[in-house]
């Protein structure tokens, strides 16, 4: 979500005739787009501002925009500590960025730059803020609720960014499958997508188990351009702590859904919360079963973090070595997933999206080098001969 934000954020300002440098001391300008759902993602965001002041004194001309959803929740505030910052645009305001940008008086009007049509994805934005209220998480106070861009709009978007040159579509929302529209479901949006000139594949993060449904399935399981890789977060094995996450699901319907998902090809990826105020070590000992069972192709694991206004901040937290060493404990068994995932595919047929003349990934998100050169972004079937743990070899 954030990389799509910040290349919209950017778009605008290549309008106003700037151009992308990921240099420093080149740049005229540094948009930070900044996370909040960690209190590390904003530490991180805000030290970075710190050392900006630096980099704005050397030379006259040079500005700053905080942006996203650690601006959202900080708000004004920040500009006492950070005087020098020129413009904050909270995530909720990113429809309006163009907007702030002429107010603040910031820009002066120039020739309009290049949009950065580099790599084989498209990001396109479907929904955005988020309905549900899990008790540890701060996104919906910083994104609001839930608001559905219109299926017109996000054909209309798709379609440019194929013909800019992204075979690969990926549909983005913080519950991106909650998307609906009037009769019109995620998955009729997905296949529509999917049909749409120069698109090979359509992806989408993140979506949320609750609408994972037989009718999904059977409305995807046919259309062979619907990525098989979802990215499924779980955040705990155990029913108890997932009641007091308040995420809607037990243990047991996830597994079933995940099971329902595997067989229609999908490998499944997630993330995990260890922690969790109430979690004790028998709720812990149930993730780490959960890892096994589910038979994830990757994890990303979390150390609970307590964001301030949410429910789960008013428990009293687990002292930090037991934090730590269950974090350790469950980085161990998430270690080997992806290995073994890779070794699954071998003498299996692969399809590869190229995203260099060697280099692609398969459906189910794996990386794949080929044997023969290929036009970036078009798309191979290949037998898988071997993989090193870290990459699938084809035959081809
Ligand atoms: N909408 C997505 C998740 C968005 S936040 C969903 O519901 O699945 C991305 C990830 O950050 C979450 O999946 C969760 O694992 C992690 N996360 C969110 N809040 C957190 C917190 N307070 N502490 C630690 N991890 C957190
Ligand atoms: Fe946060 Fe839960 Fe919404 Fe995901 S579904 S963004 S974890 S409140």
């Amino acid at each position: 979500m954030n990389l799509a934000d910040s290349e919209e954020m950017a778009a605008h300002l290549l309008m106003r005739g700037y151009a992308l440098t990921d240099q420093l001391d080149q740049a005229d300008l540094v948009i930070i787009n900044t996370c909040t759902v960690r209190d590390h993602a904003e530490h991180r965001a805000l030290s970075l501002l710190g050392r900006l002041r630096k980099w704005k004194r050397e030379k006259d001309g040079r500005h700053i925009i905080f942006a996203g959803c650690a601006a959202q929740r900080l708000g004004e505030k920040l500009k006492k500590t950070f005087p020098y910052l020129d413009l904050i645009s909270g995530a909720r305001e990113i429809d309006h960025f163009a907007d702030l940008c002429d107010r603040s008086g910031l820009f002066a009007p120039a020739p309009g730059g290049e949009a950065d049509k580099r790599g084989v994805t498209g990001y396109v934005t479907i929904m955005r803020g988020c309905d549900f209220a899990c008790s540890y998480c701060i996104v919906p106070a910083v994104r609001g609720p839930v608001h559905c861009l219109s299926s017109k709009e996000i054909l209309t978007n798709a379609a440019r960014k194929a013909q800019e040159g992204h075979p690969e579509i990926m549909l983005l929302g913080q519950t991106v499958n909650a998307w609906k529209e009037e009769r019109k479901t995620f998955a009729d949006l997905l296949n529509e997508v999917s049909a749409l000139p120069g698109v090979e594949r359509v992806r989408f993060v993140s979506p949320h188990p609750a609408f994972i449904t037989p009718q999904f399935l059977e409305a995807v399981k046919n259309n062979p351009k619907i990525a098989r890789h979802i990215h499924l977060p779980a955040q705990s094995g155990s029913t108890k702590v997932l009641q007091e996450m308040k995420r809607g699901y037990t243990r047991e319907t996830l597994l079933q859904k995940i099971h329902a998902l595997k067989e229609c090809g999908f490998a499944i990826s997630t993330d995990l919360i260890v922690g969790f105020p109430t979690e004790t070590e028998e709720d812990f000992l149930q993730t780490l079963t959960l890892v096994e069972q589910a038979g994830f192709s990757a994890a990303y694991c979390f150390k609970y973090s307590p964001r301030q206004g949410t429910p789960a901040a008013q428990l009293p937290l687990l002292d930090e070595k037991t934090l730590e060493q269950r974090l350790d404990i469950l980085l161990n068994k998430v270690r080997g997933l992806a290995e073994h995932a890779y070794s699954r595919h071998i003498g299996q047929q692969a399809t590869v999206l190229m995203e260099s003349p060697h280099k692609g990934r398969t459906s189910d998100n794996f990386w794949a080098q080929t044997k023969k050169s290929y036009k970036i972004g078009s798309v191979v079937q290949s037998e898988v001969s071997a993989s090193d743990g870290t990459l699938l070899f084809t035959r081809d």
